[in-house]
């Protein structure tokens, strides 16, 4: 079971792709008492790079870095694992809603005409409705999501 997290303002890009790994990850709050009363209240662990709320809390992961690579292999040493990339295990990283397949015939007038023409996998989250296909932004993905699983194998 993947834990319930809760991210601090200041890791926006790590919990977007925490969500892509299927996390289940609230982003947004600024405020520490409310992170920390959600974190009670959900039974989420608090993903932060600050040390005084990292203080008010044992539910906390305090991570030191604040480049993204790095972050993966803090959360690896606490023994997060992380999947390859692949939508239907992945969370919104808009919104942490739920994805699920699409039939192309229900997002054709959701997405321009050449991506409806050139492509033919579909993916929608459920909670916000942003629609997901494996574009060119998709493949940079899949490259970032290489380095940030791979980083210590050697191959
Ligand atoms: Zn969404």
């Amino acid at each position: 079971m993947k834990p319930k997290l809760i991210a601090d303002a200041m890791l926006g890009r790590l919990a977007r792709w925490l969500r892509l790994y299927g996390y289940d990850v609230i982003y947004g709050l600024v405020d520490d008492d409310e992170i920390l009363k959600i974190a009670e209240e959900e039974d989420r662990l608090i993903l932060t790079r600050d040390s005084g709320l990292a203080e008010r809390s044992r539910r906390v992961i305090l991570l030191r870095s604040n480049k993204l690579e790095e972050q993966f292999e803090e959360l690896k040493n606490f023994g997060f694992t992380f999947e390859e990339l692949f939508p239907p295990n992945a969370r919104c990283p808009k919104c942490n809603g739920l994805i699920r397949k699409a039939e192309k015939e229900e997002i054709k007038s959701k997405v321009p005409h050449n991506v409806y023409a050139k492509y033919d996998e579909f993916y929608v989250c459920t909670k916000c409705g942003q629609i997901y296909w494996p574009g060119r932004q998709w493949n940079e993905m899949i490259k970032i999501d290489r380095k940030l699983r791979n980083k210590n194998k050697r191959s």
